[in-house]
């Protein structure tokens, strides 16, 4: 099997260790096989010169919504192939921005997963919620308050909540979810911005309701993540064994410290409420949905500050709807600006994916999953630079080119080509990269070159397309 060598590169491990300069990547099939700082032997095996530019692990996003393709209350005015069609670009665009894997925190039906695992479409690695459960009036009952009806189904595309009220009903639900293709189950332990009839300071569901979906979700090996601001909230989803608190916006010292103490996971999602603030109305979000969200984002940053000094296991996800789907990156420029963007780095990556029990995926080292990203710059001197998709220069998941914006893939099996025996000298790039010949001289050289799916991108494509 051919190698893909990674070199010339400032590897950022995701372990929060220092980087690497000059340091190279070896990939065989789909896992790192080895990595180091000084110059290496790549023999003919396939080399990518990435220039001096950053490797990173392949990002995480531990709370997306990509089948939120509108604000929540107007998922209902697109028809839905219209809906299908934007939540596969909302995937091809989140791998695009070197997020290799997401945990979807409600929504996104398991059919696009299944498309991507079955290589129809490009996206990222998906865990998913799928219906996530709301009490009666809770923060997934998105009926207004005139509507009586009292479960709306699933198309087969979009997920609503699940609306279940008492211990056997939580029970039913996280089996029906689960049953549904569920990975890990979602739930509204408080209220939210955008939901109409409760309010961010409700606490939802009691700690009897929360053990049951618990139980369920340990019955199948996985676990429970919840939609939590309050302290009263955090409270009774720690002691219930849930595994992550989502947003924890209005975390006081007492919960963090139970967090810390039960080893439970925080995911503060700030840019949605960053984003919602700043244009939501623009995009179709209420008054009053603005105003909630206004509230917490007023909180976000402290709430992270109390969560990091009490030692909380920090993760990251961006909670991005409609809109506001292509700047998942921004929530590790907010993140940055407390914790520093080391941290914020780590968060995405490494406990992220300790949240997820991955093992394999979230840091850069012999063994792992080669999932890579290459960017144009430094983001521990800039973190913004994430959020240019032009910048993300190369996406590798499962060790195969998924994204190549610059032809670093190509140029580096035009050079492959060129390594015949005959001009082995000429094999030595000023960087001091020894290219030495691994004795399989009858191997078909230049035949590795992987083919970069479509390209999407961004919002300027989106724009353009309109035009
Ligand atoms: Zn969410």
């Amino acid at each position: 099997m051919d190698a893909l060598y990674l070199v010339n590169a400032r590897i950022i491990d995701g372990s929060g260790s220092d980087p690497v300069q000059a340091g190279w990547i070896r990939v065989e099939g789909r896992r790192i096989t080895g990595m180091g700082g000084s110059p290496v032997r790549t023999g003919r095996n396939q080399v990518i010169d990435v220039g001096g530019r950053t490797v990173l692990p392949g990002l995480i996003d531990a709370h997306t919504h990509l089948a939120a393709t509108e604000m929540l209350n107007l998922v209902d005015t697109v028809s839905r192939p219209v809906l299908a069609a934007k939540t596969f670009a909302n995937m091809r665009q989140t791998l695009a921005a070197g997020f290799t894997t997401v945990r979807d925190a409600g929504f996104t039906d398991y059919g696009f997963k299944q498309a991507v695992e079955r290589g129809l479409v490009p996206g990222p690695r998906m865990f998913l919620a799928t219906g996530p459960l709301s009490q009666t009036g809770g923060h997934s009952d998105f009926r207004p308050a005139e509507v009586q009806d009292r479960q709306r189904r699933s198309d087969g595309l979009y997920h609503p909540g699940v609306v279940v009220d008492g211990v056997p009903q939580c029970q039913w639900g996280a089996r029906e979810v689960l049953r549904r293709g569920a990975d890990q189950i979602k739930i509204m332990a408080g209220g939210g911005c955008t939901s109409p009839t409760d309010h961010v300071t409700h606490t939802q569901f009691t700690a009897e309701e929360i053990a049951a979906i618990v139980h369920e979700a340990r019955a199948r090996r996985t676990h429970v993540m919840a939609h939590a601001y309050t302290p009263e909230s955090i409270l009774t989803c720690v002691a219930a064994g849930v595994r992550s608190i989502e947003h924890a916006n209005l975390v006081d010292e007492e919960a963090a410290e139970a967090m810390a103490v039960a080893g439970t996971f925080a995911v503060p999602t700030i840019a949605t409420f960053d984003l919602l603030v700043r244009d939501g109305r623009e995009h179709g979000l209420t008054e009053d949905s603005a105003a909630q969200a206004a509230l917490v984002l007023e909180r976000a940053y402290e709430a992270l500050r109390i969560l990091r000094d009490k030692g909380v296991r920090i993760g990251s996800g961006s909670d991005v709807l409609g809109a506001h789907q292509p700047f998942k990156a921004l929530e590790l420029q907010l993140k940055a600006s407390v914790l520093g963007p080391m941290d914020a780095l780590v968060a995405a990556t490494r406990t992220n994916a300790e949240l997820l029990g991955l093992d394999d995926l979230g840091t850069l080292a012999p063994g792992k999953i080669a999932d890579l990203v290459v960017v144009d710059g430094d983001p521990l001197d800039d973190i913004s630079i994430l959020q240019d998709s032009g910048r993300i220069h190369l996406v590798v998941k499962d060790g195969q080119v998924a994204v190549d914006r610059a032809g670093l893939s190509s140029v580096a099996s035009q050079r492959v080509r060129r390594l015949t025996p005959e001009t082995e000298e000429s094999c030595h790039d000023h960087r001091g990269v020894a290219h030495d010949d691994d004795g399989s001289a009858e191997k078909q050289r230049g035949a590795s070159v992987r083919i970069p799916l479509p390209r999407l991108d961004d919002q300027d494509a989106a724009q353009r397309a309109r035009r």
